[in-house]
């Protein structure tokens, strides 16, 4: 018997190419006439110009976003919100900017709008994972989920090629860990599929050298169904060592999603079989238990973590703080385990059956 609390709230999206054009009533709709503008350092012109239609509504700007939401950086944006009397914020970026743009709502409570460049999926979730001292920590807030959320492919058109493929791999994590959380629904298995299909169909389109309007709108639209089941369900393993890695070694982030998925999909997938199984149908992979991870292996992402300049000797500190505090996996997760996935993770060697115990309970019997 289906049992489920379905309970996703969802920004107003607006999604079309050239949506950007709807951006100043937008802001007016909220009642705002003196947004801050958000992004990264090397957006800045390009963000500048996507809402130049908008620019009477435009009070400032911040261009420091940077990976993981560093807590200073934070700060720093607080100060320039609070001189240029903000009254929304306005992020035109990847993750890193929406992370920031987040962070400032959550002190201020300031309302978001939210124009993507790349598929990470923050613009449609309520978390944040901010990082001090080396350790990155996520949390959820419903004052970080943005207002309103402007897709437009044009916008992503400019995204290189390489960070694009990790980056719409990054997207089908989300999708391939929400078909085996506890608390999946229906909705959000039909959303997670239907973002997985997209990316498959498109993401060897687009590796392949198609970088089309149809393949980038395809792709933005599965971005924001894999987003959107990040928001409504929870994450296991996979999202906890990509959080893990990201915020004691500083890796970058949609790589190293890329590099650990085929990894933690083949240590699941003897307590998750279907969910696996389901996920590479969508992908329009093979069967297998290294199928995924030989996959993405073909669009030329780095498979080894030795290639970041990770030093072995600090596997073990991921281990330790992997296993820190319980989440829910379809497998047990034990240091033992997790250190030998993150071995074959710094060597890129295919994952392998690992046999470990199934968690009946944790994944509801999929
Ligand atoms: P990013 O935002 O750091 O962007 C990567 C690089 O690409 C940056 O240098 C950026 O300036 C550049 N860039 C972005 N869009 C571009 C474009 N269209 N053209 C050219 N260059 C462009 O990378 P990301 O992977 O999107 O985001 C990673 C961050 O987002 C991490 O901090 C991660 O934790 C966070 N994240 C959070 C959530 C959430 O729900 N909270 C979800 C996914 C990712």
């Amino acid at each position: 018997m289906r049992q489920f609390i379905h309970d996703l709230a969802s920004p107003r999206i607006i999604f079309g190419y050239g949506a950007r054009s709807s951006l100043r009533e937008e802001i007016e709709r909220l009642g705002c006439r003196r947004a801050l503008l958000i992004s990264t350092l090397g957006q800045a012109d390009a963000a500048a110009n996507a809402v130049n239609d908008s620019r009477h509504l435009i009070t400032a700007s911040f261009n420091g976003a940077v990976m993981h939401t560093p807590t200073d950086v934070t700060q720093v944006a607080l100060s320039v919100v609070v001189d240029a009397k903000a009254d929304c914020l306005l992020c035109v970026g990847g993750g890193s900017t929406t992370g920031l743009a987040k962070a400032i709502a959550l002190h201020t409570g300031l309302p978001i709008i939210a124009l993507p460049t790349t598929y990470a999926g923050s613009e449609v979730t309520s978390i944040v994972g901010q990082t001090e001292d080396g350790a990155k920590t996520t949390m959820r807030d419903p004052v970080m989920l943005p207002k309103v959320v402007i897709y437009d492919a044009a916008l992503t058109q400019t995204l290189p090629r390489a960070t694009s493929i990790t980056s719409a791999l990054n997207a089908a994590a989300h999708a391939v860990e929400a078909l085996y959380a506890a608390d999946r629904t229906p909705l959000t298995d039909a959303m997670a599929l239907g973002g997985l299909e997209a990316i498959g169909r498109s993401l060897p389109l687009l590796a392949a050298g198609d970088d089309g309007v149809a393949v980038r709108d395809d792709l933005l639209c599965g971005a924001w169904l894999c987003g959107s089941v990040l928001g409504a369900t929870s994450m296991g393993l996979h999202h906890k060592l990509c959080h893990t890695l990201g915020g004691a070694l500083n890796l970058p982030h949609a790589e190293t999603h890329s590099l650990l998925l085929g990894q933690v999909a083949a240590f699941n997938q003897p307590g998750a079989p279907e969910a696996i199984a389901r996920a590479k149908h969508a992908l329009g992979i093979a069967e297998g238990i290294d199928s995924l991870f030989v996959w993405i292996k073909t669009f030329g992402v780095q498979m080894a973590l030795a290639d970041f300049g990770v030093e072995e000797r600090a596997l073990d500190h991921v281990a330790d703080l992997a296993v820190q505090s319980p989440y829910a996996n379809p497998v047990q997760i034990t240091r033992e385990g997790i250190r030998a996935l993150l071995g074959r993770a710094y060597s890129g060697f295919a994952p392998t059956i690992t046999a470990p115990l199934r968690m009946e309970a944790l994944n509801g019997g999929n």
